[in-house]
């Protein structure tokens, strides 16, 4: 088999092409843990457009797709695996910077001659992949699988777009964070031409709350935390508070990011068997993927994530620590 491939560029590598132009095969479509729209977007449009060149596809990963997101075009096919089946010609990972996201899916599916397309914007990507096209510069994984799709010369159909268009949507925190530019809109302004309808992906993502959603948004507001000097704001929620559903659908953490001198956010869940998962936000100021790093996860400079072990009192206390540290290295 050929060397491993990585190439660094915000524009699809020929290689990647070539191997896309090739005849057909069986191709797995693998998502990481807790698939988000920008993981399920580029897997199903890419897939879409794969699949009308006669690939064989399966989309599958480790969690299911969640609610608010069942609208996707494809999203009905989508499969939740323990351990895949059998092997693949080709697995294609799209927004997952490393295998251990896949929960061991990647490795129980790779036969010694897969070739593993590793598609991602994170720029703490491992480079797990035959081939690794990692482009850091990307608002989203939605706008590289755009360029792939075009550069291939195949067609971005209404189902295509949609998909894409709400995986840019939602890593842009609807086009509203640091990451989006004037390529983002590009792009969103082609896949809206195209046949993405923004006002069906803004109701589909933020207008369809259960009744209930207004008051336990409101104990979540309630529980917010801010430090004194006001630049760290955080939300822990323990377990049983909310339901997985409502966690899933509402992006809590833009509650203490939105507040203004806040320079890190935080968003602790407590999980099953004393495990907290955090959510970390910057606004530029404080590259938060750092110090998602020290606890074992990653992400970008302005949004990160780590999983901590412990009750969830000491997990905010201890990520606090870290956070006021960071704060301390930057002041004068
Ligand atoms: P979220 O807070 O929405 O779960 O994740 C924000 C960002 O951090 C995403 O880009 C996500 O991929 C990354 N991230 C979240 N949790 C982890 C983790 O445990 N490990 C790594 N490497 N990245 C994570
Ligand atoms: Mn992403």
């Amino acid at each position: 088999m050929s060397e491993p491939l990585t190439v660094v560029s915000s524009t699809p590598p020929p290689p990647l092409l070539d191997m896309l132009s090739r005849p057909t095969g069986d191709a797995l479509m693998l998502g990481h843990v807790h698939p988000d729209a920008d993981v399920l977007g580029t897997l199903l449009a890419l897939g879409a457009s794969l699949a009308a060149r006669g690939w064989t596809l399966t989309y599958a990963g480790p969690h299911p797709i969640p609610d608010t997101l069942a609208f996707l075009p494809g999203a009905s096919g989508w499969r939740v695996w323990s351990a895949p089946p059998r092997t693949f010609d080709m697995i294609v990972l799209t927004d997952c910077p490393n295998a251990v996201r896949t929960e061991g899916l990647l490795d129980a599916a790779r036969g010694a001659s897969s070739q593993v397309l590793n598609i991602d914007h994170h720029p703490d990507n491992r480079r797990y992949g035959t081939l690794n096209w990692v482009d850091p510069s990307a608002a989203a994984t939605g706008e590289m699988v755009f360029d792939l799709i075009r550069a291939l010369g195949h067609r971005v159909t209404p189902e295509i777009a949609l998909n894409l268009f709400t995986a840019i949507h939602t890593d842009t925190g609807s086009f509203r964070y640091s990451n989006t530019t004037a390529k983002t809109f590009r792009i969103a302004a082609e896949l809206t031409a195209a046949g993405a309808d923004p006002a069906l992906v803004s109701d589909q993502l933020y207008q369809r709350r259960r009744n209930d959603a207004l008051g336990t948004l409101g104990e979540m507001l309630r529980r917010v935390q801010v430090s004194r000097d006001g630049q760290v704001a955080w939300l822990s929620v323990p377990r049983g508070l909310a339901s997985d559903a409502f966690l899933a659908a509402e992006d809590l953490v833009t509650y203490p990011r939105s507040l203004e001198g806040v320079k890190v956010a935080l968003l602790l869940r407590e999980e099953s068997d004393g495990l907290v998962k955090a959510s970390l936000r910057g606004k530029g100021q404080i590259a938060v993927n750092r110090i998602a790093q020290r606890f074992g996860g990653g992400g970008h400079e302005n949004a990160a994530g780590c999983t901590l072990s412990g009750t969830l009192e000491e997990a905010t206390l201890v990520l606090l620590a870290a956070v006021n540290q960071a704060l301390d290295s930057k002041s004068p």
